[in-house]
C-alpha cells in the first residue's frame, strides 16, 4: 500500500497561515507530508477548515470546540454541523479537558459536560476524537474509557506514562509534536510509549522545535527524527509503521 507522512493535528485555519498557506502546504508536500488534519477550536474554525479542505486536497478537516471555549450553546451548534458534514470530516477535534485553564469546579464540570457530548457523538458517527488534555491527562482518559470511546488520539499529552497505560491498552494513539526536541517531559513520555501507539503531529502554529518561531507541517520531520532516535528505528521503517498506525485510526479517508 501507498505510504506517506500525515500531520494528524494542525491548526491551518489560524491567522498565522493567512498570508502563505499555499507555500506551507507545498513545503509540507516536499517533505513527504501528503495529508494534514486541521482541527477546530470554535465554530468559525469549523467553517474555515471545511473551506480549506475544498481548496486543498491535502487538507482534511476536523470539527470541535477547544475546552477553553467550553460553552453549551456553541457545542450544540458544532454538533449540528458535525452531524450534517460528518462524511467530509476526518475527526472530531480538538476537544477535551484543560484543567490549567479551568479555575473552579464549575468550569471543570462544564468542560466535562461538553467533552462528554463530543465523545458520545464520535461513537454515534464512528469518527475519531482528537483530544486535548492539558494538566488533565488522567481525567480525560478516564472519561473516554467510561464512555467506551475506541477511536482516540491523545494530542501533545502532558500526563504521566502511568496514566497513559490504560489508554494504550484501549488502543488509543498518542501524537508527538516537534517540541519533543526541546521538552524533557515529552522525551521521557516518548521513551515509555510503544511504537504501535504513536502518531505524528505538529500542532502548528505552536509546539515547534523553537518556541519563538511559527511551527508548520514540514516540521513533522523533527518529530519523525526524534521518534527514530528514541526507538532505534530507521526512518524508512518508521515511516511505514507510523503510516500503518495513522491508517489504523483514520482509515480510507487518508487515501481519498
Ligand atoms: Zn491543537
Amino acid at each position: 500500500m501507498k505510504q506517506f507522512l500525515v500531520d494528524t493535528h494542525v491548526h491551518l485555519c489560524e491567522s498565522a497561515f493567512d498570508s502563505d498557506l499555499e507555500h506551507v502546504v507545498s513545503r509540507a508536500r516536499e517533505h513527504g507530508i501528503e495529508k494534514m488534519i486541521t482541527v477546530s477550536e470554535n465554530k468559525k474554525d469549523v467553517y474555515n477548515n471545511l473551506e480549506l479542505a475544498e481548496k486543498y486536497p491535502e487538507i482534511m478537516p476536523a470539527a470541535g470546540l477547544y475546552p477553553a471555549n467550553a460553552n453549551l450553546r456553541e457545542a450544540e451548534e458544532i454538533q449540528d454541523i458535525i452531524r450534517r458534514e460528518h462524511t467530509r470530516l476526518a475527526a472530531i477535534g480538538e476537544v477535551g479537558l484543560d484543567f490549567r485553564i479551568a479555575e473552579t469546579e464549575e468550569e471543570k464540570e462544564l468542560q466535562r459536560e461538553v467533552f462528554g457530548m463530543f465523545i458520545r457523538l464520535s461513537m454515534e458517527l464512528d469518527l475519531p476524537l482528537s483530544v486535548h488534555s492539558r494538566s488533565a491527562g488522567k481525567y480525560a482518559i478516564r472519561q473516554l474509557l467510561e464512555h467506551g470511546a475506541d477511536k482516540v488520539q491523545m494530542h501533545a499529552f502532558d500526563g504521566k506514562a502511568a496514566s497513559a497505560q490504560e489508554a494504550i491498552e484501549a488502543g488509543y494513539y498518542f501524537s508527538i509534536p516537534p517540541s519533543v526536541s526541546r521538552s524533557r517531559q515529552k522525551q521521557k513520555l516518548l521513551k515509555q510509549l510503544p511504537v504501535p501507539s504513536l502518531l505524528l503531529e505538529t500542532d502548528a502554529p505552536v509546539l515547534g522545535p523553537s518556541p519563538e518561531e511559527r511551527n508548520e507541517p514540514s516540521q513533522l520531520i523533527v518529530s519523525l527524527g526524534a521518534i527514530a532516535e528514541s526507538k532505534g528505528f530507521s526512518i524508512p521503517e518508521l515511516r511505514q509503521i507510523l503510516f500503518n498506525n495513522t491508517y489504523g485510526l483514520y482509515g480510507d479517508m487518508l487515501l481519498q
